[in-house]
C-alpha cells in the first residue's frame, strides 16, 4: 500500500497501520495484536478505548467541539482547571491548556518572561536547563533541551539565551566515592556558578524534568537535589520550572512527580498523562505569584494559540483524570510499578547485556551495556535500542527505544510505561516478550 503520509521513518519496511485498540492491545490492519507497553512515549495512561472517556468525548462533541478562547471559556476547561489547581498540593493557582508538551513549554517560557516584565525585571531573559534533557521540538523548547541528537540539525537556528549545566544523574554522573549529599552540593555549586557567569538579574528560570524521561530513561535525581536547586533559584530571584510532560499526572505514583521531592515549582508543564492520548492536550500550571503578577499588571496573557482551551480536549482530559481518581489508579501505579521492577530484576538481574534497571512508578527503563550491570555502552552505530524495538514489535510488544546521549557515558535504553490499569499478567507478558527481544538482539 503506498502511503502519502510523511512518516518519521520513510525507508525500510512499511510502518504497520493501527486500526483499533482496547485496553493494552493495539490491532493492526493485518489483524496482529501488539501489547502497548509504553503508550508511545508514556502517553496512554488509561490504555485504549476506555468507555467512560469515549463517552465523555462523544457527549462533548455533540454539545460543543470548539469555541475560540478569546471569545469564550467552556465548562470542560473550567472544570479541568478546578480539578488541576483548585485542590492541588503546592501553590498552583492557574492553568493554561494547549495542544501538547512543546506548546506547553513555549507557553511556559513566555509566561516566565511576562512575569519578569510585569514585576519590573526586563533583563531576565536567560534560561538555564540541563544537558541530559528534552523539553520539546519547537525551536524555543529545543533550545532549552540538552538532547544532542535532536538539537544537532537545528543548532544554527536556536536562540542563544539558553545554557546548560550537568544533569543530576546518579547512575553515570557520580564522582568516585561521592554520596548523594556530596553530589547534590556539587551540582548546586555548578548551578550557582552558572547564575554568576550569566550575571545578576539576568536569569529568568531554571528548567528541569523532575524525572528525566526519554533522553536518559526514567532517571530520578539524587535525594535533596531539587530542594538544593530551589534554594539557588530563590537566592537569585529566578523561577523554577518543572517539566512533567512525561513523568507527571500520576506516572510516577503521585499526581506530580515533584510531590516526592519536597519542592513546589513556580511553573509546571504537563501533557501526556493529562489526556492519555484521547485528545492532544498539554497544560501550563502556574503558582499564585505568577498569576497575581499578571492579574495585577497588564491583566492579560501576552501569548495565544488557536486551539488553547479546546473544549473537546479538555473534556477528554477531565474524563481521564476523573477515572484515575475514582478508580484509585495511583495505588495500582505503585503496586504494578514495584511488580514491574521486581519482574525485570528477576529476568535481567546479572544479564550480560543489561547495565541498569531503574524507574519510578510505571516509568521504568532497562539500560543496555556490553559488560552487564554498570557496563560499557554499545556503540551508537549499533542502534541496539532501535533493533530491540523492531524485534519486540515482531514479538507483539511496543516499547520505546532511547539512544545513549551524553558524552557516550549512558547507554541505549528501552522505556516501559504501561497504563495505570495494567494488571500482574500484563506485566508478566511485557517482561517475557522484552526478555526475548533483548536476548535475540544483543
Ligand atoms: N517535555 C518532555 C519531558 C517530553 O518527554 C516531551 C515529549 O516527549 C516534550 C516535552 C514535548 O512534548 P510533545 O511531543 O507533546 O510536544
Amino acid at each position: 500500500m503506498t502511503s502519502h503520509v510523511l512518516h518519521r521513518r520513510l525507508s525500510g519496511p512499511p510502518i504497520p497501520r493501527a486500526v483499533s485498540a482496547s485496553g493494552l492491545i493495539i490491532t493492526d490492519s493485518d489483524g496482529r495484536e501488539v501489547i502497548d507497553a509504553s503508550g508511545g512515549a508514556a502517553v496512554s495512561c488509561l490504555g485504549h478505548g476506555h468507555p467512560r472517556v469515549v463517552d465523555a468525548i462523544c457527549r462533548q462533541a455533540g454539545k460543543l467541539a470548539y469555541a475560540h478562547n478569546s471569545f469564550f471559556t467552556s465548562e470542560p476547561a473550567e472544570e479541568l482547571a478546578d480539578l488541576l489547581v483548585g485542590h492541588a498540593p503546592g501553590n498552583l493557582a492557574t492553568a493554561c491548556f494547549v495542544a501538547g508538551g512543546s506548546e506547553a513549554m513555549e507557553t511556559a517560557l513566555k509566561l516566565v518572561r511576562q512575569y519578569h516584565l510585569e514585576t519590573g525585571q526586563p533583563d531576565r531573559v536567560h534560561f538555564i536547563a540541563r544537558r541530559q534533557s528534552y523539553h520539546g521540538n519547537s525551536l524555543g523548547a529545543l533550545a532549552l533541551s540538552g538532547n544532542v541528537a535532536r538539537r544537532a540539525a537545528y543548532a544554527p537556528m536556536l536562540p542563544r539565551n539558553f545554557s546548560h549545566v550537568s544533569p543530576a544523574d546518579p547512575v553515570h554522573g557520580r564522582l568516585a566515592g561521592e554520596d548523594d549529599a556530596a553530589m547534590v552540593a556539587r551540582l548546586a555549586a555548578e548551578l550557582e556558578a552558572e547564575f554568576e557567569r550569566v550575571g545578576p538579574g539576568r536569569v529568568a528560570a531554571f528548567c528541569a524534568e523532575t524525572v528525566v524521561g526519554a533522553t536518559a530513561g526514567a532517571l530520578a535525581a539524587p535525594a535533596g537535589y531539587f530542594a538544593a536547586i530551589r534554594r539557588v533559584c530563590d537566592r537569585h530571584g529566578a523561577l523554577l520550572v518543572l517539566d512533567e510532560v512525561m513523568c507527571g499526572m500520576g506516572r510516577t505514583g503521585t499526581t506530580h512527580a515533584w510531590e516526592q521531592e519536597a519542592v513546589t515549582p513556580d511553573v509546571q508543564i504537563v501533557a501526556k498523562g493529562l489526556g492519555g492520548g484521547y485528545q492532544p492536550i498539554g497544560a501550563v500550571l502556574a503558582g499564585a505569584r505568577v498569576a497575581q503578577a499578571i492579574a495585577n499588571g497588564s491583566g492579560s496573557l501576552m501569548h495565544g494559540f488557536t486551539y488553547m482551551g479546546h473544549p473537546l480536549a479538555c473534556a477528554a482530559a477531565l474524563a481521564v483524570q476523573r477515572v484515575i481518581a475514582e478508580d484509585r489508579l495511583l495505588d495500582n501505579v505503585g503496586a504494578m510499578g514495584s511488580l514491574l521492577m521486581r519482574t525485570l530484576s528477576d529476568r535481567f538481574g546479572g544479564h550480560p547485556r543489561v547495565a541498569d534497571i531503574r524507574g519510578r512508578g510505571l516509568l521504568v527503563a532497562v539500560e543496555l551495556g556490553i559488560d552487564g550491570p554498570g557496563g560499557v555502552p554499545f556503540a551508537p552505530a549499533a542502534k541496539v535500542a532501535d533493533r530491540i524495538k523492531a524485534r519486540a514489535m515482531e514479538l507483539g510488544l511496543a516499547c520505546y527505544p532511547g539512544a545513549g546521549t551524553i558524552d557516550g557515558v549512558n547507554g541505549d535504553h528501552v522505556l516501559l510505561a504501561p497504563p495505570y490499569i495494567a494488571q500482574a499478567d500484563d506485566i508478566a507478558r511485557i517482561v517475557e516478550r522484552l526478555g526475548e527481544a533483548v536476548d535475540s538482539v544483543c
